[in-house]
């Protein structure tokens, strides 16, 4: 199988990850989306089925666990089942480039020790709990109780930051995108980091 290298982003929710990876995507020929399957309600017109996830049932998503279908997977918020898909990693090394992740920060962990070297573990920083609050509620793509659950689990996420083999805090986007596009430039173009 041809294998490529991968990028992962991880980050607690609402600290401009998606932004930032679809602006990588943008300016970067050499990556393309790894679309995760969940489980949660696909929010109206702002998502796509087959583009921002694979929406699929709990009954499937179960599955396709039982099949051993998923590199990683896990329950990210309570009822809610997000995971990637082996076949998706191999689809995208299969067309010449290399995935893009966008998980949650154990996931992000996860995938990281899985393909050690072969993967650049990116943990995006927001300025603070309260800044990441104030984004989500002006996102308005989720309810109040969803909104606190996320913050909830950002105060834990944080701790993680450390874990990761670089960070970068996304205060001001311009900055933010700047960087995270040298670094993965960086990376892909590093020979020597794969065995
Ligand atoms: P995540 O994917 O980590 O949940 P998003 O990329 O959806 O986060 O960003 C959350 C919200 O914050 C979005 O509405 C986005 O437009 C906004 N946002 C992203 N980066 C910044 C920034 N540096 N300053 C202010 N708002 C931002
Ligand atoms: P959202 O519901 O806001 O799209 O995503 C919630 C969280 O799930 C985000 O932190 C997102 O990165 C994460 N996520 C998306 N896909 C996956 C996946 O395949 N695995 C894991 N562990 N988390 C994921």
């Amino acid at each position: 199988m041809q294998q490529g290298k991968i990028i992962i982003f991880s980050a607690p929710s609402g600290a401009g990850k998606t932004t930032i990876v679809k602006h990588l995507l943008q300016v970067n020929p050499k990556l393309a989306f790894s679309i995760s399957a969940c489980t949660r309600d696909k929010r109206g017109r702002a998502e796509e089925n087959g583009k921002d996830y694979h929406f699929i049932t709990p009954e499937d998503f179960k599955k396709r666990i039982e099949n051993d279908e998923f590199v990683e997977w896990e329950e990210v918020y309570e009822g809610a089942f997000y995971g990637t898909l082996k076949s998706e990693i191999e689809r995208i090394w299969a067309s010449g480039k290399n995935p893009i992740l966008d998980v949650d920060v154990k996931g992000g962990l996860k995938i990281k020790q899985f393909y050690k070297d072969r993967a650049l573990a990116i943990f995006v920083k927001p300025p603070s709990v309260e800044e990441l609050a104030k984004r989500l509620t002006a996102r308005a793509t989720d309810s109040a109780s969803s909104i606190s659950s996320r913050v909830f689990k950002a105060e834990f996420e944080m701790k993680f930051e450390n874990q990761f083999d670089e960070v970068i805090v996304n205060d001001n986007l311009e900055t933010a995108c700047a960087k995270a596009e040298k670094l993965v430039s960086a990376f892909l173009d590093d020979e020597v980091t794969v065995a």
